[in-house]
Order: structure tokens, then C-alpha cells, then sequence
């Protein structure tokens, strides 16, 4: 049966990380209809079986909304972790010697197993080792092949299998593991859309996932190494979107470095046209709470001002006890923000220069028509989606309605600022294409009698990357007549 909801005309996409607390496809229902645009399936946890009635589920809600849905599988990536203590746990106090080493016996107070020959031969005298989320700190004194041999900084307790943060050196590690190579192939069989890599280090880390992908998904990298912002701009060039991952950021950079950097991700991905999330503890005490903290409010109204494309949530639709309050929350904030007659400036302080190409005249124009006459919305035929991504770049003040043939794109499009995109039959002439895009935009709300659309199209029809049509058309009182019934 198909449900109809309110037409979303945010333009700032949520998107929700599933888990424990949200997997069941009523839920997975509910927070769709709360405002998640998209949903983040997170390979760290759980087995490749347990994803499959997941998928299905968000799947299913397209034949129930008519909407496309849009998912993220985000693969672990090479986490560090320590070994295992005798005790299961140790104190650590500032000032003492602790040993890394590669003997597989239990640790204790003066040493662990650490299982990553990598860092064995990466690692520098002074550089840290941050352990548990940088609760504790070490410092290198000496290290060869077998052991590091540091001093405590920050003390505390550690305890079996806690995460490790190096950020001090660039470590020559695969960015896919075993258990990656074997993640990303079940979530290409399972046609997700994008694939999200952890801990990327150098744009050469993003080169064997595009091979294993082979174009059957999009690629997004994760940004939470300062190696990986030491290359931002490649790193950014060489995948189809990014992650501000601000968690593991905040653990390999003091906490008030991760403010600039976000700024400065989501103004270099969007000068480079590909689509930026801001991630983490977003509404982190809704885990918890039916309410965020004001600090929290203002932390997800900054990302929209900034105009990224997609604020994200982590344990609090994943394993929270508020997940559909957390929804609703930041797709109450986003309109709020999105209301303020101030938004647009602020969205456009990051300046578009557009390339040299067709497709940016069009897109430029497309934006600047629209709003000298007041145009309801920008309607674009696409089949690869390239074009509605240099119009989204723009961040033009009316929806971007994509009519696409393929499914995949459609979906794809999910992730992206301003794009309502809609999976429909192509057209074949002029005429159709004017009618299609009134018809549409009537039929999702988009466009009201009276109101203008700018189109935007490939002429021939049907060629991919053709983009060089552009027409502004007038929706007129008899054709609203006619949609009306059609539809
Ligand atoms: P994670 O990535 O939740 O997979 O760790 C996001 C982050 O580090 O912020
Ligand atoms: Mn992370």
C-alpha cells in the first residue's frame, strides 16, 4: 500500500545510523517518517547476516513512500586495538614505563600485546599512542622491531581489546582489511549505494576500493586522520563524497581543532562538488534523553549553516533510547535553520567558481534564473547524476527535483543538499520533457498553477552527459487541470 507523507523540502539530508535500538523495519518505518532521508548500516558491528532483512527493510519502504532510499555501508577500517590482560584490566598512572609488544601472553601493569606488526615499524621516539577514545596518553621512548617502550602521560584504566589511536605517523597499512575486502564485497552484491572507508590515510587508499567497487557504488571517504587532512584536497578529488568524522578527528587532534576542520571540509568539498556529511556526537545526550542539550542544537544548526550536505546520527538512532525523538530533533532544527531569511547568505559565504564546462554554465544558470524569477523549483534529467550534482554545488535557494531512469542514481542522489530525486520513465522529445517536468513537479507538491520550473536537459535525449538545454516554462491554470486528474 503506498503512504502518503508531507513533501520534504529540507534541503539538508539526515542521515540515520541503524543498530540495535532501530533495526526492525518498524522502526526503520518510523524513523523515515521522522525525516531520515538515508541510513547508515555499520559493518563494525554485527555479521553480514544479520544486515540482510536491514536492507530489506529500507528497501521496502519505496514501494510503501514511492521515494527512493538511500544506504551507507560504512566499513570498519584498520581499528586499532590492544591485546588482552591476565586481569581483563590494568591502571595505568602517569609517569610510569608501559610496554607494546608482540608476545601473544596476557598483559599486566608494565605490558600488552599489540597485534599490528605495522606500527612496530612506523612508529617514532616521541610520537603518542592514544588509547580508549585518547582517554589514556603514551609517549615513545625507544622502539625496534618487537617493542615500544613508552611513558605513561595520561593514566587511567585500560582493558581488553580498547581502541588505539596513533596520529603522529602516517602508518603503512592497507586502508582495507580482510575483514573489509570481505564487507565491501557483500555490500556491492547487495547493491547499497555508497561505501564509506574508516581511516583513511592518503588518496592512494581509496585506489583498490574503487577497483574492487568497479562503479557499482559510490565511494565516500571518511576523514578522521590528520594525514587524511594533510591531503584533503586529493583525498576529496580521488572519492564521490566525505565524512567530517569528527570522533576519531577529536581523539587524533585536540577537541578545538575539529571546529576549523570541519569548516574547512565542508567548504573544500563542496568547492569540489561532491557531498559532505558532518558526523558524530551530533545530539550525543539524546542517547539518553528525550532532549539535546542547547549546545548540541547549536552544534547541528552550525553544519546546516555551513551547508553541508547531510548531518548525520551515530549511537543516538543506533543504539539510543530516543532514536526517533533524535530524527525528528535534527529535522526540526535543519527547517528551523533553513527558515532564518539569513540561511542562503550564510550557505553562499563558500563562493562557486564554476568549471569550465558546459554543465557548470548550466548549473550557474540554473541557480541565478530560478531566483530572478521566482521559479518553484529546478527540475534536471539525468541518468549518471553528474548533472544534478553541479546544480546541488550551487545550492540554489529552490528544490532540485532529478528525474532519472535508473534506479541507482536516484538513490544515490540521497545523500546529496536540495535533490528530490525521482525515478521515472526518460523522455524523447522537447514537448514531453516540458510536460513531464510540470507534471512532476504538481504531482510531488513541488510547484504550484502559476509558478514557473527552470529545465534543465540533454538534447539528444537518452545520451549521457549531454546537459545543454536549459528552459524556463510557466505551469498555467488548464495544465494545472489536467495534472491534477492525471495524477
Ligand atoms: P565511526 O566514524 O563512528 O565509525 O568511528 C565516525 C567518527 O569517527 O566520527
Ligand atoms: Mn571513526
Amino acid at each position: 500500500m503506498h503512504t502518503a507523507i508531507a513533501p520534504r523540502t529540507r534541503k539538508v539530508r539526515v542521515l540515520a545510523t541503524l543498530g540495535p535500538a532501530s533495526n526492525t523495519p518498524e522502526m526503520i518505518g518510523r524513523l523515515f517518517e521522522a525525516g531520515a532521508d538515508a541510513f547508515r548500516i555499520n559493518m563494525s558491528h554485527g555479521d553480514q547476516a544479520s544486515k540482510l532483512p536491514v536492507i530489506a527493510a529500507i528497501r521496502s519502504l519505496e514501494a510503501r513512500y514511492r521515494r527512493p532510499t538511500t544506504i551507507l555501508a560504512d566499513l570498519q577500517g584498520p581499528k586499532l586495538r590492544v591485546g588482552a590482560f591476565a586481569e581483563g584490566r590494568v591502571m595505568l598512572e602517569a609517569g610510569q614505563r608501559f610496554v607494546l609488544d608482540r608476545e601473544a601472553t596476557p598483559g599486566d601493569a608494565t605490558r600488552v600485546m599489540l597485534p599490528h606488526r605495522e606500527i612496530f615499524a612506523a612508529i617514532a621516539r616521541d610520537a603518542r599512542l592514544l588509547l580508549d577514545d585518547g582517554k589514556l596518553v603514551l609517549r615513545v621512548t625507544e622502539h625496534d622491531d618487537d617493542r615500544i617502550e613508552t611513558i605513561v602521560e595520561v593514566g587511567g584504566a585500560l582493558s581488553n581489546s580498547k581502541g588505539l589511536n596513533v596520529p603522529d605517523v602516517v602508518l603503512p597499512m592497507a586502508a582495507l582489511t580482510d575483514k573489509d575486502r570481505s564487507d565491501l564485497a557483500f555490500a556491492v552484491d547487495q547493491a547499497v549505494d555508497w561505501i564509506a572507508l574508516s581511516f583513511v590515510q592518503r588518496p592512494e587508499d581509496l585506489a583498490e576500493a574503487r577497483r574492487l567497487i568497479g562503479g557499482r557504488t559510490a565511494l565516500l571517504a571518511k576523514i578522521e586522520k590528520p594525514s587524511a587532512v594533510a591531503r584533503l584536497e586529493e583525498i576529496v578529488e580521488a572519492c564521490d563524497g566525505v565524512m567530517v568524522a569528527r570522533g576519531d578527528l577529536g581523539v587524533e587532534l585536540p577537541p578545538q581543532s575539529v571546529p576549523p576542520l570541519q569548516k574547512r571540509i565542508v567548504e573544500t568539498a563542496r568547492r569540489m562538488g561532491r557531498p559532505v556529511i558532518v558526523a558524530t556526537q551530533m545530539l550525543e545526550s539524546m542517547i539518553t534523553a528525550p532532549t539535546p542539550t542547547r549546545a548540541e542544537v547549536s552544534d547541528v544548526a552550525t553544519a546546516v549553516y555551513d551547508g553541508a550536505d547531510a548531518i548525520m546520527l551515530s549511537a543516538e538512532s543506533a543504539a539510543g533510547q530516543w532514536p526517533v525523538e533524535s530524527v525528528a530533533m535534527m529535522d526540526a532544527i535543519a527547517n528551523a535553520v533553513e527558515r532564518d531569511p539569513a540561511h542562503g547568505d550564510r550557505v553562499h559565504f563558500t563562493v562557486m567558481k564554476p568549471d569550465p564546462t558546459t554543465a557548470d554554465a548550466l548549473a550557474e544558470a540554473a541557480k541565478s534564473i530560478s531566483a530572478t524569477v521566482s521559479a518553484a523549483a529546478i527540475i534536471c534529467f539525468t541518468t549518471s547524476g553528474s548533472t544534478a550534482r553541479r546544480i546541488a554545488r550551487e545550492r540554489p535557494s529552490v528544490p532540485i527535483m532529478v528525474l532519472t531512469p535508473r534506479a541507482e542514481t536516484a538513490r544515490r542522489l540521497g545523500l546529496l543538499w536540495g535533490v528530490h530525486a525521482v525515478h521515472t520513465k526518460d523522455v524523447a522529445s522537447f514537448e514531453e520533457m516540458i510536460a513531464k517536468s510540470k507534471r512532476m513537479a504538481l504531482r510531488h507538491n513541488l510547484a504550484r498553477g502559476g509558478e514557473r520550473v527552470v529545465v534543465c536537459a540533454g538534447v539528444p535525449f537518452g545520451t549521457p552527459g549531454s546537459t545543454n538545454v536549459l528552459h524556463v516554462t510557466q505551469i498555467i491554470g488548464d495544465e494545472l487541470k489536467n495534472y491534477a486528474r492525471e495524477a
